[in-house]
């Protein structure tokens, strides 16, 4: 576990996207958990830190690199596991992908091979406290239940835009499930003005 800031570290195994811890009091709160093939050890790092107790585990999105070894670990911790609703509903199969990239990796079941923890939907158009001062925001576009996690300054963006140079810009286009919406995340990223952004992907930065 690497420390980004006192109160924030990163995973060092999580693989596939960045998986991120907030301490908050005698609570620690998990922001997405990395692909399933790396459960096991992140369990295993999560165990090693001797952390407050882990009470919710946040999922920006549905994207196996970032749910799946979120069942692991609520088997581990008994976290409760938070996801967008319409992500949701997505995952379940209840509604189709808005893409044509992801309804056909839904098909092939690469999406769909994940083992899903059990969720509690995240509201899509409202803020939420999952715990104390850890805020979800609905942040749309990557997928449409989109999330990023805000804790006491610092913006936990999940995929909803990359960080270059210290400059928020989109993922490529053919993983964007809604242009408009993307934008209007990336603005309202840029105008809360966060003291560090820690991506999905990536290494934490500042904005310039
Ligand atoms: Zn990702």
């Amino acid at each position: 576990m690497r420390e980004v800031i006192p109160g924030v570290h990163r995973l060092t195994s999580a693989r596939g996207g960045n998986a991120y811890l907030i301490e908050e009091g005698d609570q620690a709160v998990l922001v997405d958990t990395g692909l399933r093939s790396s459960a096991s050890a992140v369990v295993a790092e999560l165990a090693a830190a001797r952390l407050r107790k882990l009470t919710d585990v946040v999922l920006t999105h549905y994207d196996p690199d970032h749910v799946g070894a979120a069942a692991a670990v609520q088997r581990a911790t008994g976290a409760r596991v938070w996801l967008g609703a319409a992500d949701i509903r997505i995952l379940r199969g209840e509604e189709d992908a808005p893409t044509r990239l992801r309804r056909a990796m839904f098909r092939s079941r690469w999406l769909g091979r994940a083992e899903l923890p059990e969720l509690t939907a995240l509201p899509d158009d409202a803020e939420l406290e999952v715990a104390p001062t850890v805020v979800a925001v609905p942040a749309p576009g990557h997928t449409p239940g989109h999330h990023l996690v805000r804790w006491r300054g610092v913006a936990f963006i999940g995929d909803s835009a990359r960080v270059s140079k210290g400059r928020l810009g989109h993922l490529p286009g053919l993983l964007i499930s809604d242009r408009a919406d993307a934008d209007a995340t990336i603005a309202a990223i840029a105008v809360s003005r966060p003291r560090l952004v820690c991506p999905g992907h990536g290494s934490p930065a500042r904005l310039t």
